[in-house]
């Protein structure tokens, strides 16, 4: 492992290279995205995701693609959910996008959180037909694990509501 002068604070010598623009950050001086930066760290793309920056790079544009991230949580946590029994309720909603699918998540909780994330960031308020479904899959010999799948079919509120005012 070769070490060389941090490019930032040209004193500590490092290994570490900026994620985004490869030049040498210290430990001083880098920033990690991680999930004590961001709580739903597996929500991230790849280029994030446990990756450490520059303070310059990360002023200039991962601290803005966080807080994108961020608000897309945000949106997704407050998303209105209509599940498929209550479909009496979303009946007269019109389904227009095909459903969003996810597979393989850990457990309930986040694979509602997936699709309302995958919702919002398609720019949707509202998740209706909403299936969370756990499968049993063998994991080798007699242990059996089990993982979720699940679908709902993204609905622009705003357009029920104008149709509803005109109705
Ligand atoms: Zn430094
Ligand atoms: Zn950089």
């Amino acid at each position: 492992m070769s070490l060389n002068i941090c490019e930032q604070c040209l004193s500590k010598k490092t290994a570490i290279t900026c994620s985004s623009c490869s030049k040498y950050t210290c430990k001083k001086c880098v920033q990690f995205v991680d999930e004590y930066s961001f709580e739903f760290i597996e929500y991230l793309p790849a280029s994030l995701q446990d990756k450490g920056f520059c303070s310059v790079c990360y002023d200039e544009h991962v601290d803005q693609e966080l807080s994108h991230y961020q608000n897309l949580m945000e949106l997704a946590k407050n998303i209105n959910v209509y599940k498929k029994e209550q479909s009496a309720e979303t009946r007269l909603m019109r389904r227009e996008k095909k459903p969003i699918k996810v597979e393989d998540c850990n457990d309930r909780q986040s694979t509602l959180m997936r699709l309302a994330f995958l919702a919002a960031q398609q720019g949707y308020e509202t998740i209706v037909d909403v299936e969370l479904n756990p499968k049993k899959i063998k994991q080798g010999g007699r242990y059996k694990k089990i993982v979720w799948n699940g679908s709902a079919v993204p609905i622009d509120s705003k357009k029920q509501k104008n149709k509803k005012a005109r109705a």
